[in-house]
């Protein structure tokens, strides 16, 4: 870095913190937010400004402490001039009137004594007596409740602006006195090019991509961003490598890291290994290298799903697009299998230990055939003959599961008996149970239409009631008839469906308690409608092969088939 000579070096935290809220960067719903109020005339007396460290909390409150008392407006403004007399105090820290605590090392009754007291005294030289207080959820609970009473009665020339990086640590009381700001991490993009904007006006040459690893490393905290941009900047004289940046951040390059996502997915332990040692000897951090990989699982399968190309290098983007064909179920479980390692790596005694565990099982079961493939593979075979030899759909273009016809269209669920009622003693109950109508007008010929319109309104305990304990009698000409099973609140019960369905009708329905003759209530029609559904799918063929292939398997649900639910859509691979 070439440093202007002779002057004493700031570090870019500093030197860079902004001094206005125009300065201010991936906080865009705060300034609007402030702007409106500003405009408005409808300041709060106290603020509360929440987010993680580093995310320039301290830096708002300044700058809003400028903009309350900026000389060069005639009230509150969101541009403080900067050139005031009180701008310029502010900035040095060194304002009569704007008094700033850190509630970390303050945090017992006595210090905010300091504050209750001076809050009766008119400002000395600025239009507001203005307290800033850092890491507010420190505050001892006394000191809270001394704080209170100020908050409750604030004169009007005294504000508070709290920050915090615990706002679950501050009590509600405290809380419902202030406007509260979070704020956001910013985004990796949004950093990125500000870290370039630095960089030039610095003179920093830095390689492609680095920045963008210091953006992802600084987790949206711009202070650690610029940080380790100075860090980097140090370490390397002339231009920023990728790989000094890595090597600082203790990360692997992501060449690498796709190479090793690759082997795994074709199923190459040994390569995958090999490779990892590799980024081991480089320095990188076991769980840091398990997150990348999951980065870039992310990645492809955004590209797999058919979303715009990322905005990789050429060779990197290449990559991504290879593994993005391994297809999406293949990516999602490869991602599931990352995510579990990533905790059990944060567990582990010996993290790089557990780190290639997770890759012999990612490499492991990556290549197996996913469920939309072991039914291909069995729909295709004749039924009886050894199913479950599909082909490992490895990192080919033409993946298994992207050609052919879809499926999954005749399997399941067509060849499935409908749910007709099974028969039942009495027809007239069943059939009144079981008739659905469309909802849209409520004309109540069953019992499923009542408890439909009552779900759409919202009655879900009404609608429960009913499902478990009606047995219907009978239904016609605005007269219910039911027994009642089971222990409910009887009287009241019936009064409310009475009334709902009335409302609902518009004409007056009458429901009344049988002593007996029920048909089954709409809870064990359900029931039984789904062991028959379970049974039949059972014996599909299909369905019947793959429960004696896999031990554990088991029918949990049987869904209609639809075009919005297609088995095999998550399968589907599109090239880019
Ligand atoms: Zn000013």
């Amino acid at each position: 870095m070439k440093n202007i000579a002779n002057q004493p070096y700031r570090v870019l935290a500093r030197k860079y913190r902004p001094a206005t809220f125009e300065q201010m960067i991936g906080q865009d719903a705060l300034v609007q937010t402030l702007t409106n109020a500003i405009a408005l005339g409808r300041l709060a007396h106290a603020f509360i400004l929440t987010g993680v460290r580093g995310i320039g909390k301290t830096s708002t409150a300044r700058i809003l402490a400028k903009g309350l008392n900026c000389e060069g407006a005639g009230g509150p403004t969101m541009s403080p001039c900067g050139t005031c007399n009180s701008c310029k105090d502010i900035n040095e820290g060194r304002h009569i009137d704007v008094l700033e605590m850190d509630a970390a090392s303050n945090t017992g009754v006595d210090d905010v004594r300091d504050i209750i007291d001076g809050v009766a005294y008119r400002p000395v030289s600025a239009r507001f007596k203005i307290y800033i207080v850092d890491e507010v959820h420190m505050l001892s609970r006394s000191a809270f409740n001394a704080l209170l009473k100020t908050l409750e009665e604030p004169p009007d020339n005294v504000k508070f602006i709290f920050a915090t990086t615990e706002i679950r640590k501050v009590p509600v009381t405290i809380l419902s006195r202030c406007q509260r700001f979070d704020l956001r991490r910013v985004p990796v993009d949004v950093m990125t090019h500000h870290l370039k904007a630095i960089a030039d006006s610095e003179q920093i040459k830095a390689a492609a991509n680095t920045l963008v690893h210091i953006a992802k490393a600084s987790e949206g905290s711009v202070r650690d961003a610029l940080s380790l941009l100075d860090q980097a900047a140090a370490m390397n004289a002339d231009e920023i490598s990728e790989q000094a940046v890595l090597d600082m951040l203790g990360q692997a390059n992501t060449d690498l890291i796709l190479k090793i996502l690759e082997a795994c997915l074709n199923g190459q332990t040994a390569a995958a290994l090999d490779l990892f040692a590799t980024a081991d000897a480089c320095g990188a951090e076991p769980d840091v290298f398990i997150a990348d990989m999951l980065d870039n699982i992310h990645l492809a399968s955004l590209i797999a799903g058919g979303a715009g190309s990322s905005d990789q290098p050429e060779a990197q983007s290449q990559m991504l697009k290879a593994i993005a064909t391994a297809g999406i179920a293949r990516l999602g479980r490869a991602w599931q299998l990352l995510l579990n390692g990533h905790r059990e790596i944060k567990d582990a005694p010996d993290p790089k230990t557990a780190a290639q565990m997770v890759l012999i099982r990612l490499a492991h079961i990556a290549p197996m055939p996913t469920p939309a493939e072991i039914i291909k593979s069995l729909t295709e075979a004749p039924v009886g003959a050894p199913a479950g030899q599909t082909p490992p759909a490895a990192l080919s273009s033409e993946a298994p599961c992207t050609e052919a016809e879809p499926v999954s269209t005749q399997i399941v669920p067509t060849q499935i008996p409908q749910t007709e009622t099974s028969p039942v003693e009495t027809d007239i109950p069943s059939q009144l149970a079981n008739e659905k109508t469309s909802s849209a007008e409520p004309v109540f010929s069953s019992l499923q239409d009542i408890a439909i319109s009552l779900d759409e309104a919202g009655e879900k305990i009404l609608a429960a009631r009913l499902r478990q304990h009606l047995r219907p009698v009978s239904l016609a000409d605005g007269k219910l008839e039911v027994q009642i099973d089971g222990d409910v609140k009887q009287e009241n019960f019936l009064a409310d469906l009475a009334r709902f369905m009335s409302q609902k009708s518009g004409q007056p329905w009458l429901v009344s308690q049988a002593a007996q003759g029920g048909g089954q209530t709409l809870a064990e029609l359900d029931s039984q409608a789904d062991e028959q559904k379970k049974q039949a799918a059972a014996e599909h063929p299909v369905v019947a092969a793959i429960l004696d292939k896999f031990d554990s398997a088991e029918i949990t649900a049987v869904r209609p088939h639809n075009a919005k639910d297609k088995i095999h859509s998550d399968d589907e691979v599109k090239n880019a």
